[in-house]
């Protein structure tokens, strides 16, 4: 089986957003939920030396992620119904609708926060990697509309061997040892390891669908 999963240039990435909206606007989802997010990841401080002089740590950067199509997902491992499934061919993470009960366990279990629960459908629901768009042999459509072109799609391993220096994961993601995220990721030279705590996501409520006060 080919893996496949996306390549993330961080050190390209300016936070637009046109990935999340392209995806928004070709899912038809609504004002709620989005399949993908781009965090904004920030921190660091002014330090005043005293003698009349400051230096500076604060970093801030970006970070877009849809479904890694994790090696290991949590999210089937989890789902008592066995709505999810790897497609043999490609590895994509995809979620049958007719067997999908609702419950929401893959909402709970995914440590990246992707699946989310379609209050309306009553399913949980995600990234697909755009399925149908990849077995046309296209790409999905963040990758299609990104400006800046930070984004790429295809065998993760490929990939890997194409880009150098790729990492498996940058904060504010969770180690990618629970799951073996398909993803390879160039950190721009702000990005800190998962697990830093020197810094915080700016932008909370976005990311996790909370509507905005
Ligand atoms: S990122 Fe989350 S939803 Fe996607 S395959 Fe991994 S555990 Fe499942
Ligand atoms: S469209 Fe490209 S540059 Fe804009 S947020 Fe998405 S990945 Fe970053």
């Amino acid at each position: 089986m080919t893996q496949y999963g996306f390549y993330f240039d961080s050190t390209r990435c300016t936070g637009c957003r046109t990935c999340e909206m392209a995806c928004k606007d070709y899912k038809n989802l609504p004002q709620t939920i989005a399949y993908r997010h781009v965090y904004d990841y920030e921190g660091g401080a002014w330090t005043d030396a005293g003698d009349g002089t400051y230096t500076s740590d604060a970093f801030a950067y970006h970070v877009s992620l849809g479904c890694q199509h994790c090696a290991m997902p949590a999210c089937m491992a989890k789902c008592p119904s066995g709505a999810i499934s790897k497609d043999t061919d490609t590895g994509l993470v995809l979620i049958d609708e007719e067997k999908c009960t609702g419950v929401g366990a893959c909402v709970e279990t995914c440590p990246y926060n992707v699946p989310v629960l379609d209050e309306e459908a009553k399913k949980g629901v995600k990234c697909d990697g755009c399925a149908e768009r990849v077995s046309a042999g296209l790409k999905p459509i963040c990758v299609e509309a990104c400006p800046l072109r930070a984004l790429e799609f295809g065998d993760i391993e490929e990939l890997r061997a194409a880009h150098e220096g790729t990492v498996a994961g940058i904060a504010p993601m969770p180690s990618p040892d629970e799951t073996t995220p398909s993803i390879a990721i160039l950190p721009c030279p702000a990005a800190k390891e998962p697990g830093d705590a020197t810094g915080a996501i700016a932008n909370g409520k976005e990311v996790t669908g909370v509507p905005a006060a």
